[in-house]
């Protein structure tokens, strides 16, 4: 059984599919179904993690102004970015005793090894501050990207491995690429955040303990109810028989076929105990 012996690595990204459909999460991370390529989406992520890159080389002390001499779009932002906020591109005041990019931090929970890697991660004695780089044009509005398992889980995880209170820790959102200027959302951490995030967790991992259980057993992790919204949208609508039949036809051609009985835990990377 995969209880036994191993566990199973889990992000944000993962809980964030699993709690909006059990079945979404099947075919994307057990089944591997790949949407088809749309190189507009390829290119703006493509974009995006050349930033992150910048940002990673720029706080290691590297030069990365040949970088932005054949870039404009990422020159423009990294100069509006520097403009907006000078003080987290230029580091070091006295107090501070640790600032890391690209900071990785795992943590056990149950079965699950969670990770979380944080785009810039300041601490001093007192607090830590987690930075992330976003670098889509239209940000959330603050209620939902506070409900997000990134918000949720990248501050669990601090508040887990570290000595600091969930009262001094908190997280910033840079939207790089909002209209007029770089735009920055905040959230501080709280205790009675943190009692609400462990519940929810272990709530969401006991669910899928439970999925993946059954899942070897030859049955289907939960689809959303029939006339979902969010089926509307999903790129599996046609597997889920949640579409017309002319669309149907149309998106079939869209994913291989691949046999959904398939046990495919291996495409969960897993740790070795
Ligand atoms: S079509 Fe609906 S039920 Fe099927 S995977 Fe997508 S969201 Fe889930």
């Amino acid at each position: 059984m995969f209880v036994q012996n191993q566990l199973l690595r889990l992000s944000q990204g993962q809980l964030n599919l699993l709690e909006s459909c059990p079945h979404k999460f099947q075919n994307t991370y057990l089944e591997q179904l790949r949407p088809p390529t749309n190189p507009e989406y390829e290119e703006k992520q493509l974009l995006g993690s050349r930033f992150h890159l910048l940002m990673q080389q720029r706080e290691m002390g590297l030069k990365i102004r040949s970088f932005l001499q054949t870039d404009s779009q990422l020159e423009t932002w990294m100069r509006a970015f520097a403009i907006t906020a000078p003080d987290i591109l230029t580091p070091a005041s006295a107090s501070e005793t640790f600032r890391e990019s690209e900071h990785l931090r795992t943590l056990q929970v149950q079965n699950y090894l969670l990770t979380a890697i944080y785009d810039l991660l300041i601490a001093d004695k007192q607090k830590a501050e987690i930075l992330d780089w976003k670098t889509y044009r239209q940000p959330p509005n603050k209620r939902k990207l506070q409900n997000d398992w990134q918000t949720r889980l990248y501050m669990y995880v601090l508040a887990e491995s570290s000595d600091y209170l969930p009262e001094n820790i908190s997280m910033t959102y840079w939207f790089v690429q909002s209209e007029s200027k770089p735009h920055s959302i905040k959230f501080n951490y709280s205790s009675l955040q943190h009692q609400q995030t462990e519940k929810k967790l272990n709530q969401v991992l006991n669910k899928l303990t439970k999925w993946l259980q059954a899942y070897q057993q030859g049955e289907q992790f939960p689809q959303l109810p029939e006339g979902s919204k969010t089926c509307n949208y999903c790129q599996y609508a046609s597997r889920c028989q949640r579409v017309s039949v002319n669309s149907k036809e149309k998106s079939s051609q869209d994913l291989p076929g691949v046999d959904s009985n398939l046990v495919n835990l291996a495409n969960i990377q897993e740790v070795p105990l």
